[in-house]
């Protein structure tokens, strides 16, 4: 008896935890109370004052995620802090 694998078993990647984006979000004036519990519920061991997403990137010792890192970054650029590396 011949056993042959014609299509191969996909491994799903282990999932990454990583710390929460270090980022404080304004909360809008009228939900604050709002936000706070509604963030505590659904993932009580994140700051519901921060953003609430995970980091994937470290910036001089701080996590965020890639929309707040996105923004540090243009930010950085624009204000010339950043400069083109040569290769
Ligand atoms: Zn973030």
């Amino acid at each position: 008896m011949t056993v042959s694998v014609l299509k191969p078993k996909i491994i799903k990647p282990e999932r990454v935890v990583t710390p929460q984006c270090c980022a404080e979000v304004e909360p809008p004036t009228h939900a604050t109370m709002w936000r706070r519990d509604r963030y505590k519920k659904l993932r009580p061991q994140f700051d519901p004052d921060r953003c609430q997403r995970e980091s994937t990137l470290d910036i001089e010792g701080k996590p965020y995620c890639r929309i707040h890192a996105g923004q540090l970054a243009l930010d950085r650029w624009l204000s010339g802090e950043l400069v083109v590396k040569e290769c």
